[in-house]
């Protein structure tokens, strides 16, 4: 399980996310990002992965949420 987060500073609301993770990204009305899951696992974080891998302005960031084995 991740968290997904847009640097908003950077994005310029291309879209090129939504085409790559329409299940996480989508574009509102306005034609502006829209995160539709922030929260994200199994296949749809692969996706998240190649959509930051190939964000043009590197927005996308992911943060994995680690269980400690003690906690
Ligand atoms: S690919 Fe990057 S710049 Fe384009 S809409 Fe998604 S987060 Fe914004």
């Amino acid at each position: 399980m991740a968290d997904v987060t847009i640097d908003w500073d950077r994005c310029i609301h291309s879209g090129m996310c939504t085409t790559i993770a329409g299940n996480v990204f989508g574009m509102g009305p306005d034609a502006r990002l829209v995160v539709l899951h922030p929260t994200v696992t199994g296949a749809d974080l692969d996706s998240v992965h190649d959509a930051a891998a190939c964000c043009p302005v590197d927005a996308i960031a992911i943060a994995v949420d680690v269980v400690a084995a003690d906690g």
